[in-house]
């Protein structure tokens, strides 16, 4: 069979066929490779909460252990779960985008209240760090978002924000409005990202400091989904940052 159709097809459409089966096998290969580096890496996430867990979990149960010991344990354990469970629930989140599963409901917002809201969400936390948060928007900018999942990545970034500045500094919220794009910026003042991990901070997994960003609660995630859910809604987000001087986040939507 194969070699009537050697007869049928002309030389170049063979070797074109040839390519592409290649090429297909190339992109199967690297696809293979990205689950299995991605496996990997969930594995290793969970490694460190569970080994916390088990480790102080076996020192809490010893009979003859001091009140006070076992509840400051506890509260390790308690909060290596609730990481954990961070973590679960954000893969769970990256799964459903994956397999297209994942939806998001636009409805038409005043962007400048929509912010406002999110900013008075902030304000607290940001207070409580000793920082300030400003936030400017005026006119009549009406926009199509997923306000849930809008908000879940403002929440984000302003979260990074907080977490990677030192007290005293400011962080702001600015709209520019362009010919054919909104675009919403958070600036800060903090510790900056090199120039050499900017291109992979929206990677899954990507985390410039581990140990501090673990520290702090983070996951190494979050970007990652805020950049799926961004471009879900036809927009793009990207970053501009000096080390040392400051990051600023931008998110741009196209007009209505
Ligand atoms: P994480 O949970 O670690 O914060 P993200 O996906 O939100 O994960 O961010 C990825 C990495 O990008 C962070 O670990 C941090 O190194 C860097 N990063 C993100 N936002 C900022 C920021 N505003 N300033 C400095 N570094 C940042």
């Amino acid at each position: 069979d194969f070699s009537v159709r050697l007869q049928v097809k002309g030389e170049d459409e063979l070797a074109q066929l040839g390519k592409s089966i290649q090429t297909l096998a190339r992109d199967l290969e690297y696809l293979k490779k990205e689950r299995n580096e991605f496996l990997a890496s969930i594995s290793h996430e969970l490694r460190t909460p569970l080994t916390y867990v088990k480790g102080y979990a076996d020192i809490a149960r010893r009979p003859n252990i001091k009140e006070e010991e076992r509840e400051k344990y506890l509260t390790i354990i308690y909060e290596e779960a609730e990481h954990m469970q961070k973590l679960v629930k954000e893969l769970f989140e990256l799964a459903k985008m994956d397999q297209h599963s994942f939806h998001i409901h636009q409805s038409s917002t005043n962007l400048c209240s929509f912010l406002r809201k999110v900013y008075e969400k902030m304000h607290p936390a940001f207070q409580a760090k000793n920082m300030s948060l400003i936030y400017h928007c005026d006119g009549n900018i009406t926009v199509h978002i997923d306000q849930k999942r809008f908000e879940q990545v403002m929440m984000n970034l302003l979260d990074n924000a907080l977490k990677y500045s030192e007290q005293g500094s400011t962080v702001s919220i600015d709209v520019r409005t362009e010919k054919k794009n909104i675009v919403i910026i958070v600036s800060d003042e903090g510790r900056g990202i090199p120039e050499e991990d900017l291109p992979h901070i929206f990677e899954r997994f990507y985390r410039v400091d581990k140990s501090r960003s673990r520290a702090s609660g983070g996951t190494g995630l979050g970007l990652a989904i805020a950049k799926e859910i961004i471009e879900a809604h036809g927009g793009s987000i990207y970053a501009d940052s000096i080390y040392g001087k400051g990051t600023k986040m931008m998110i741009t939507l196209p007009k209505e």
